[in-house]
């Protein structure tokens, strides 16, 4: 598995906005600003053909419809969509007010699937898709990749939660929200880090979306199993 990390930061910071790049294909989140950060690795995002959604917040898949009208262009014009039943409406929302005159045509013109089931399967990986807790934000969604006995987990965005604890247990690798120095009902923070890096010591937690000041702090903690990336570095399993 290889595992890109194309954003790290949460919106307010300089860092792109929390996003992955599986195997070169599969995208955990499509965040405003994604289709530049995707350039800017020289990363084509025409060869994604997969796309995850974690939930539907603008930091999560605004730039969609920049992703859509030119993927309807190129020749494999195969896309699914992973998401909750709300997603097509609102991707199709945010694409008509992007592009009114042409969004319709090249949305119809693209073979886009979408598939709300709580497992599936993409390549080897099964993948399975738990329910977080984003506070306000219903519902919100994790996903767990398992291959030949071992796990890699996203949570997107959320607070600590039992699935996020059991995430953390199955996992040799959780992508994980860190956002803010002390958690709260939407996002985790360093105390909630503190708590599963000790608990779940197998566990390595690489985390993400990270607001400035919790970046500089987790540096200082030096904590053994929590890995603090960089944007566009990549993770191979
Ligand atoms: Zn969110
Ligand atoms: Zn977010």
């Amino acid at each position: 598995m290889n595992i890109r990390i194309i954003g790290s930061g949460s919106m307010w910071t300089k860092n792109n906005s929390a996003c992955y790049l599986i195997d070169g294909k599969i995208m955990v989140d499509f965040p405003n600003g994604a289709c530049k950060y995707l350039y800017r690795l020289n990363i084509d995002p025409n060869s994604i053909n997969h796309i995850l959604l974690t939930h539907f917040h603008g930091d999560h898949y605004f730039d969609l419809p920049f992703y859509i009208l030119n993927k309807a262009k190129t020749e494999n014009k195969n896309v699914t969509l992973y998401c909750s039943k709300e997603g097509k409406t609102k991707i199709n929302k945010i694409g008509n007010l992007a592009f009114p005159n042409s969004f319709k045509k090249y949305y119809k013109l693209l073979h886009l699937k979408y598939n709300f089931k709580e497992n599936f399967k993409i390549d080897d990986y099964e993948i399975q898709k738990l329910l977080v807790d984003h506070g306000n934000m219903k519902p919100a969604y994790g996903y767990i990749f398992s291959k030949d006995n071992q796990s890699v987990g996203f949570t997107g965005d959320s607070s600590l939660c039992s699935n996020i604890e059991a995430m953390s247990k199955k996992c040799k690798y959780l992508f994980c929200d860190c956002t803010r120095l002390e958690g709260n009902s939407k996002h985790q923070g360093i105390d909630n880090l503190q708590y599963l890096s000790t608990k779940y010591p197998d566990c390595i937690f690489v985390v993400s979306h990270l607001e400035d000041e919790t970046r500089e702090k987790l540096k200082e903690l030096k904590i053994k199993n929590i890995l603090i990336p960089e944007d566009g570095q990549t993770i191979i399993l």
